[in-house]
Formats: C-alpha cells, structure tokens, sequence
C-alpha cells in the first residue's frame, strides 16, 4: 500500500490511489492540502525528502 506518510491534514486521504495524477508516474497532487507529493520507492531515501520539506509518500507494506 502506497501512503503519504507526513501529511499534517486531518482531512487528506493519505492514500496515493486517492490523488490527483501529477506530472509524471513519481509525483501527485493532493486536492485536499494543496501539495505535491512525492513518492520515494526507498523509505530511508524518504527521510531525506521530508527533512527537504516535501510531502511525501512510499510503499508502507511489503506485500503489496
Ligand atoms: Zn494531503
């Protein structure tokens, strides 16, 4: 499951599937914040994207 993992709204979906398509397959448009987000494959790598300042997304479980 792919999930935005740092989104301070409590009314965003969180869920990628639930954004609006972004410019290409690595980014999306929440509606509900009003950001980008951006999903980083590694979740160490995501950290540093955080720290950046972006919203970001990754894979939460390996299953999926
Ligand atoms: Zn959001």
């Amino acid at each position: 499951m792919k999930q935005i993992i740092n989104c301070k709204s409590s009314e965003c979906p969180k869920e990628w599937v639930a954004l609006t398509e972004g410019d290409n397959a690595f980014t999306k448009f929440c509606h509900i914040c009003f950001k980008k987000v951006l999903f980083v494959e590694d979740a160490h790598l995501s950290e540093d994207y955080i720290k950046s300042g972006a919203i970001v997304a990754t894979r939460l479980a390996e299953s999926n």
